[in-house]
């Protein structure tokens, strides 16, 4: 495929946040928030990204590129899951490991302790433990911070607790680094909420942060973007193949 002017300039960020076996997922309810995609979907877009030349990159190298500081290999994309769940680890981590990538496992940590038992709006999916997360890490992915307990920030803020804040992402730092020995380097925000005073917050602890969209229309990384702004696309089973190939080619806004 011949890559255009805009693959090169536009970066696309893929979130996602479950990986179901096609034969026990979740229903899905048309018009609602979906959180995962079919396990065969999964391999398919896997294989399209393999097919089609693109390369998986980490969130130094981008942003490393953002600061003018390193090029970047054709036909970026950064792959993401939010949420530590098991069933990454179960059923994405071995679809990547064929291809080598690194992709980005941003981490609840009170989740992966066992301290939290569910996010609150979300019901019961089991989670990765911080062995399961060490082993993504020898295997080349990033740990990200998301969090010790997927807190709202924005309603914190709001609220007036800005020392809650902090705690949250502090104690997020500490338990990454007393578990897996590494500092986390980037941050995506729990719901995608946020305010500026919550990114001020954030700027203090990390130099790179990611939101994410559900609806069209598509967000790509810029040389232009604020790098505590990234936006990212959520990949469920709402999104339609032909739409996913539309986000990551640059060709078309979603058709809703
Ligand atoms: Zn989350």
């Amino acid at each position: 495929m011949i890559q255009t002017a805009r693959n090169r300039d536009q970066v696309p960020i893929l979130v996602y946040h479950r990986v179901h076996p096609d034969d026990d997922a979740p229903p899905i309810v048309a018009g609602e928030y979906c959180g995962h995609v079919l396990l065969s979907n999964f391999v398919r877009q896997m294989r399209y990204l393999d097919k089609h030349g693109f390369s998986v990159i980490t969130y130094r190298e981008l942003y490393d590129w953002l600061q003018d500081k390193a090029s970047l290999p054709p036909r970026p994309v950064l792959i993401d899951f939010d949420d530590n769940r098991g069933v990454v680890y179960d059923y994405a981590a071995p679809v990547l490991a064929e291809y080598g990538w690194p992709a980005t496992c941003f981490v609840i940590t009170a989740l992966a302790d066992g301290k939290l038992p569910e996010i609150p709006h979300e019901g019961w999916y089991s989670a990765m433990n911080w062995q399961q997360l060490a082993q993504l890490c020898e295997a080349g992915w990033t740990i990200g911070a998301h969090t010790q307990t997927h807190a709202n920030l924005r309603k914190l803020d709001e609220a007036g607790y800005q020392d809650r804040i902090e705690a949250e992402l502090r104690g997020c730092c500490e338990d990454i680094e007393r578990e897996l020995g590494c500092t986390p380097f980037c941050f995506a925000y729990p719901q995608g909420q946020w305010n500026e005073a919550v990114e001020a917050v954030v700027s203090r602890f990390f130099p790179i942060a990611r939101h994410w969209h559900e609806f069209s229309p598509f967000h790509y990384v810029t040389k232009s973007t604020n790098p505590l702004r990234l936006p990212a696309h959520n990949i469920s089973e709402q999104l339609s193949f032909a739409d996913f190939v539309a986000f990551v080619e640059q060709t078309a806004d979603m058709v809703q």
